[in-house]
């Protein structure tokens, strides 16, 4: 092999390095991109505050999960690996918890993608599974106590038949219920001392895994009471809990919408533009990760799940009254019907019902303002152009089975 091959294979290693996107990602398909932009007021930061790679139970590394988010147009991703849940710990015998949230920031560095640091902290129901994001260091959110051996048996003991089946024989289940033996109270303390912002995962199927008879216990209440947990995810995949969302606007928790993928974000979502995965849009004054933090304790959340929008009421009705604009209006020639242009500057298919008895002509009183583009309504006996239509907007929620209200208007 002479000296001009030999530089160049060396050389040539950086285009199959996993130190960056740019070797796996480069292409850009505009049909993909999750598409929220920025209001007169916020920023409108998309973000996926749950996902895995193979460091905990996920089945990719952790730079993929950056390719996605490029993919996807996501801004912003947390790298929540379960801190004791190590399946893959013999191929992969990393000791330092922060390793995959390092390997996926290098792999952003080049882009504008905001990464940031977390954990998945992984108990028996109750209180059953809370992300941590926002860390600062993620080791001191485990804690193995060897003097507590002899109470591993039975723990063990007590698990669910299908998990001891499951992991029975895995070599580092031992260190797991170490782990997990660390009271949850001092771990979220941990937390609340790094700084990082807290929430209860996934409620309503722990509960239901564990045969819980409800999902708020009195466990939760304290630790809510403390302020050691700060939001709840009402969405995790392709879950939806009514429960969660009742729980959130009845405590003041954040609303949080994940994916906790695993495996790959389209296995789970499809293609776009049909699929997404789903996210919670965090109103933010500025795009930078101080102040998307601080939105996210102050509860300026919106999920967006399949077609629907989810949150309090304040924040739903900013975006949709943002993104929903009469850009013109018409006579049609000799008559009283008014033809209505009303554009929408977001991915959200909206439907409208009337309320106030304005009477379409070219459609039934629910109707669909399509994304991305100008969608025209006639509206009959118009003798102004002037306009007001007040709408429910069916595809949305700011309590469980409760839409919001707004006016369309153009004066
Ligand atoms: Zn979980
Ligand atoms: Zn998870």
């Amino acid at each position: 092999m002479n000296f001009l091959r030999l530089y160049c294979i060396l050389f040539s290693l950086n285009a199959f390095s996993h130190g960056t996107v740019t070797s796996i990602d480069d292409f850009e398909d505009l049909n993909r991109l999750i598409n929220f932009p920025d209001t007169d007021k916020y920023h409108v930061v998309s973000a996926d505050l749950h996902t895995h790679s193979v460091f905990s139970d996920g089945h990719v590394w952790p730079n993929l999960r950056v390719a996605e988010a490029l993919r996807d147009g996501v801004d912003l991703i947390a790298v929540t690996e379960h801190l004791e849940l190590q399946p893959h710990i013999s191929d992969i015998p990393h000791k330092d918890r922060n390793r995959p949230y390092e390997i996926a920031f290098n792999a952003a560095k080049e882009s504008n993608l905001i990464v940031i640091n977390g954990t998945e902290i992984t108990r028996k129901f109750p209180p059953g599974h809370i992300n941590a994001v926002f860390v600062k260091d993620a080791n001191k959110l485990i804690n193995i106590d060897r003097s507590r051996q002899s109470e591993v048996e039975e723990f063990i003991e007590a698990l669910p038949d299908d998990l001891i089946q499951e992991y029975i024989d895995e070599p580092w289940l031992n260190d797991a219920v170490l782990a997990a033996l660390w009271p949850i109270e001092e771990t979220l303390l941990e937390a609340k001392q790094q700084n990082a912002f807290v929430f209860w995962n996934h409620p309503a199927w722990s509960a239901e895994q564990e045969n819980a008879e409800k999902v708020l216990t009195n466990m939760h209440i304290e630790l809510i009471n403390k302020n050691l947990i700060n939001g709840i995810e009402v969405v995790n995949g392709l879950w939806f809990s009514d429960e969660a969302f009742q729980i959130a606007i009845d405590y003041g928790l954040t609303m949080i919408g994940t994916s906790d993928v695993h495996g790959l974000i389209d296995w789970d979502y499809l293609q776009r533009p049909d699929g997404h995965r789903p996210v919670t849009l965090i109103l933010a004054d500025k795009m930078e990760k101080n102040s998307i933090k601080k939105a996210l304790f102050k509860g300026k959340t919106v999920i967006w799940y399949k077609n629907e929008l989810i949150g309090l009421e304040e924040n739903v009705l900013h975006l949709v009254n943002s993104y929903l604009k009469i850009i013109n209006t018409s006579f049609k020639a000799k008559t009283n019907v008014l033809v209505v242009d009303i554009k929408n500057t977001s991915d959200v298919k909206f439907v409208l019902k009337v309320n106030d008895g304005t009477s379409i002509e070219n459609g039934a009183s629910i109707f669909n303002i399509l994304p991305n583009t100008t969608t025209s309504i006639e509206i009959g006996n118009s003798f102004s152009k002037k306009v007001n239509i007040g709408v429910d907007v069916l595809n949305a929620y700011i309590k469980p089975n409760t839409h919001p209200s707004t006016i369309l208007t153009n004066h």
